[in-house]
Formats: structure tokens, C-alpha cells, sequence
């Protein structure tokens, strides 16, 4: 989801804790305590969502298209379901601000 340079991303990062940075680059990254990162290095077994049980928990399936997330999608990033290009266009204000509503990292 990193495309270019962007000034006032990166003065929004700089702002944040270091536990928000950290969960905010680890979506970006496809680093997140998610299950499918925490399956590649070992520290899980099960690389399926917890939340829906239906896909990998990845960073892509967490953010755009987890069925049990789809209320709280809508209610603040103004869609069910979001591809790769959509998140890629979201302010990282609003992938945080989503994350902590899911209350999953
Ligand atoms: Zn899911």
C-alpha cells in the first residue's frame, strides 16, 4: 500500500505512538500480529482468520474484504468491501482508525 513519497503520511507517522506506528506498519508492511505473518515466522500455527474463519488473516483480508469487519468497514472507511487500489488511496489516519474499532490489534 506504499506508492510514493507522501509528505503528510509521513508527518502523521512521526506523530504517533510507537504502539500505533507499529500496528499501522505492520498493515501497510504485511508485518501485522496477523495470523498469516505470525504462521511465516512460526510463532502460530493456524494462518486462518479467527474473526470469520473463512481466508488467511492477512493485512489484505483484515482491511479489505473479512466478513466480520464488513460493519465496521462501512461505518468508517465507506465501503463493505475494499481491494488493494481502494486501501491503497485511504489515509493512514483511517487504517488506524479502523484497526483500533476492530479491537483485533
Ligand atoms: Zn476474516
Amino acid at each position: 500500500m506504499l506508492r510514493e513519497f507522501n509528505p503528510g503520511q509521513a508527518s502523521f507517522a512521526l506523530r504517533l505512538t510507537r504502539h500505533d506506528l507499529h500496528i499501522l506498519m505492520g498493515l501497510i508492511t504485511g508485518h501485522a500480529d496477523l495470523n498469516r505473518h505470525l504462521t511465516l515466522i512460526k510463532v502460530k500455527s493456524d494462518h486462518l482468520c479467527p474473526l470469520c474463519q473463512e481466508e488467511e488473516e492477512s493485512s489484505l483480508h483484515f482491511l479489505g474484504n473479512c466478513s466480520a469487519n464488513m460493519r465496521t468497514r462501512f461505518e468508517l472507511l465507506g465501503s463493505y468491501v475494499m481491494d488493494y487500489n481502494c486501501l491503497g488511496q485511504l489515509q493512514w489516519s483511517s487504517l488506524l482508525r479502523f484497526a483500533r474499532a476492530s479491537k483485533r490489534l
